[in-house]
């Protein structure tokens, strides 16, 4: 094949074929700029036209031609700048200046980390972890400038809060209910930590937001009532009904010890740590064996009949029709907690009294639930997916490619 046919192939503006290779695993083809080309300074970005210096070559990995792999030769002119007098190579508009790639090579690594692992998008484009990981991060960097600065904002919000390691090392998300993405994220569950996002965004829009979802934290709750003065603080029915799921299961652990203590083999059995689900899950969704275990198990112990119940009885408050009768069921399920004699259930009762306001303003603002739990699987995956997040801008910067502004999928 001539070397004008794969310069055509390539189609690298204002470059040409000067060399080909084959080189084990692919094709080592060497490019270099066409006499005519600008000379674009990487030192002061603008145009020089004088005598070339020099010229060196840097490889770079690009897409793959004829099923085979290439390995770019790019030749870079260098030429003193007329600014500093010093000496600079020329700019190359199609490769990442860093990760020895060119962009469109970096777009394909984007598009395959936005899906699957970095191990196994390496694996198909035949590049290491390590590789992967530095034009991911390059790229995703870029996009941020594009898509991220300045702050976006939301007239419908949602606040959460991500582990994102062991020893409880937390992140902040907030998420455009509408659109359904994260838009900004950061470390840290502080209040100041959610000011700085009322802070980028700017009065003006601060003044527009009409409602925000949380996870009843009373640093968000704080955070918000000061920044966002019109909004709708609503304590999002999904995490209410998680921190009724974990206070059944707080139950449960204590009586299987106390199951384990008296040897009690059949309580153990229906309470053992596989056996949760029948306490957490809808009672709508268990099948008929699940039911069944779970009266079993209710008939034997008392203690987690009754959390069953008061977790039942507090769903009633969902299906009321409006506020009031809401804020009565509401009322009246906070005396029953406190007084049940189950500690675990007695907290909950303190916590949900002194939040009842925001509970009781999903009435007001009934925001999807769907969403925050959408969001919160998508990053458990995103955790199991197991990039070896090496530092938290990364897995920052992961999130909104995989929920957020970063995807490849809402890209326009
Ligand atoms: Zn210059």
């Amino acid at each position: 094949m001539r070397r004008y046919s794969i310069t055509r192939a390539l189609g690298l503006p204002e470059y040409k074929v000067s060399e080909v290779r084959s080189e084990l695993g692919g094709l080592q083809i060497r490019v270099e700029p066409y006499k005519r080309k600008p000379f674009i300074c990487s030192g002061c970005g603008e145009v020089h036209v004088g005598k070339i210096n020099s010229r060196k070559t840097v490889a770079a990995d690009d897409l793959g031609l004829f099923g085979q792999r290439v390995r770019l030769i790019v030749v870079k002119r260098r030429m003193r700048c007329p600014r500093d007098g010093r000496l600079y190579v020329e700019s190359v508009a199609w490769l990442k200046p860093r990760a020895r790639v060119t962009d469109r090579f970096a777009e394909d690594v984007y598009r395959l980390t936005s899906i699957t692992t970095n191990t196994e998008a390496g694996w198909y484009l035949g590049i290491d972890d390590e590789r992967v990981y530095r034009i991911d991060l390059e790229t995703l960097e870029e996009l941020a400038k594009k898509k991220l600065e300045p702050t976006p904002a939301a007239e419908n919000m949602s606040v959460d809060e991500v582990a994102w390691r062991k020893y409880y090392r937390y992140l902040t998300n907030v998420i455009d209910v509408d659109a359904r993405r994260v838009i900004w994220n950061s470390m840290g569950r502080t209040s100041e930590v959610l000011d700085r996002y009322y802070d980028s965004i700017g009065t003006e829009n601060c003044v527009r937001i009409k409602s925000v979802a949380l996870d009843g934290a009373m640093t968000y709750i704080s955070s918000t009532s000061n920044k966002a003065r019109n909004a709708v603080i609503v304590y999002d029915k999904f995490h209410v009904v998680q921190k009724l799921n974990t206070t059944v299961d707080t139950v449960r652990k204590l009586e299987l010890r106390k199951a384990r203590k008296e040897d009690r083999t059949d309580l153990i059995n229906l309470m053992g740590c596989k056996q949760r689900f029948v306490l957490l899950k809808k009672k709508e969704n268990l099948s008929d064996g699940q039911k069944d275990h779970l009266a079993r198990l209710c008939a034997l112990n008392e203690p987690i009949y009754k959390a069953m119940l008061l977790k039942d009885g507090f769903l009633e408050v969902y299906t009321k029709p409006d506020e009031s009768s809401a804020e009565e069921c509401l009322n009246s399920w906070i005396a029953q907690a406190a007084s049940s004699g189950i500690p675990a259930f007695a907290a909950l009762a303190e916590k949900f009294r002194n939040k009842a306001r925001y509970i009781l303003n999903w009435f007001k603002n009934r925001i999807s639930s769907a969403i925050s739990e959408g969001i919160n699987n998508k990053i458990k995956r995103l955790k199991r997916m197991a990039y070896g997040y090496r530092n938290a801008r990364y897995f920052l910067l992961k999130i909104h490619q995989h929920c957020g502004l970063l995807s490849p999928r809402f890209s326009p």
